[in-house]
């Protein structure tokens, strides 16, 4: 019988997983099927999950720290970062996993020779990557326009800077946009004057937001700066979750080959 596969979100009309994930199960000749399921109702997750007879999923915004709660099992990093955005059903339990963050290291690792990294942003996808990132021995700092959502990072010991606190005068080989500044409109995600500053100094930049070039990555480039933009962390992501699904059947550079023909679309 073909296994069913859904990402839950809201919204999700604009998700590539459907399709990252059918050319892979077609190419592949794996029986499964990969729909798109729009959740209002994050706490709902658990019985939707049940009710639609699916055997994995993916989560995305706003639903990840809902998708941690509704598990019966937690892989260790899952668990040390409080998000899940991969959740596989296995003898009636629902086993949980975060893709994200080693698809944005698995991202980063193809840029060589970078030791200290600026997030710029402290959300959800802030959070489990900077972990990800510290863990492989990086040094990450953190800049937020503002403080709130930088307790979590203190209380796991990273350097944190709201824009009145960044000193201007710091150097890092890799700047992230980890906000949606720019994403549905023209804007850096911090003042211009200090990646103006940065840009000099750094060696590489990326921005998490796919499918646009963002005036953070035109600004990179004027600097002549290496770049990527969301992609590769969305394919590796997919890839990760994938190897989940399919219980490790194919590796990691077999997916790949058929989950990048998505971005051809
Ligand atoms: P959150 O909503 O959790 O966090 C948003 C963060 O961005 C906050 O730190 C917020 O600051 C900051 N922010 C938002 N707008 C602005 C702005 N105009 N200027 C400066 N700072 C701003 O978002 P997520 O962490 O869930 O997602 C962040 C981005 O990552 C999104 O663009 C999303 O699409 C992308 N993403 C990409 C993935 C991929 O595979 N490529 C996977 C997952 C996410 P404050 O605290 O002050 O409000």
């Amino acid at each position: 019988m073909r296994e069913l596969f859904t990402i839950f979100g809201n919204p999700v009309s604009h998700s590539k997983s459907p399709l990252m994930h059918n050319l892979s199960f077609q190419a592949l000749g794996y029986s499964g099927c990969y729909t798109r399921y729009k959740l209002e109702d994050g706490s709902q997750l658990r019985n939707k999950f049940f009710e639609l007879g699916i055997t994995g999923a993916n989560i995305t915004v706003p639903h990840k720290e809902e998708a941690f709660k509704a598990c019966d099992v937690l892989d260790e990093f899952a668990q040390k970062v409080g998000a899940v955005n991969t959740i596989v059903k296995k003898d009636d339990k629902l086993y949980g996993y975060n893709t994200d963050a080693p698809g944005f290291l698995k991202a980063i690792s193809e840029f060589k020779d970078i030791k200290t990294v600026l997030f710029l942003g402290a959300g959800g996808t802030a959070q489990s990557t900077s972990v990800v990132l510290k863990d492989a021995g990086y040094e990450v700092d953190i800049l937020n326009r503002s403080s709130k959502r930088l307790e979590y990072f203190q209380q796991k010991g990273f350097t944190t800077y709201t824009f009145e606190e960044f000193n201007i005068n710091n150097s890092y080989d890799l700047i992230v946009n980890m906000t949606s500044a720019g994403l549905e409109d023209e804007n850096y995600p911090c003042p211009v004057i200090y990646l103006e500053k940065l840009f000099p100094k750094a060696k590489f930049c990326i921005d998490v937001i796919y499918g646009k070039e963002t005036p953070l990555l035109k600004l990179a480039k004027k600097y002549n700066r290496p770049t990527k933009d969301g992609s590769d962390m969305l394919l590796y992501q997919g890839i990760i979750a994938f190897e989940y699904f399919t219980n490790q059947k194919f590796n990691f550079e077999e997916i790949k080959q058929h989950m990048q023909k998505a971005f051809i679309f």
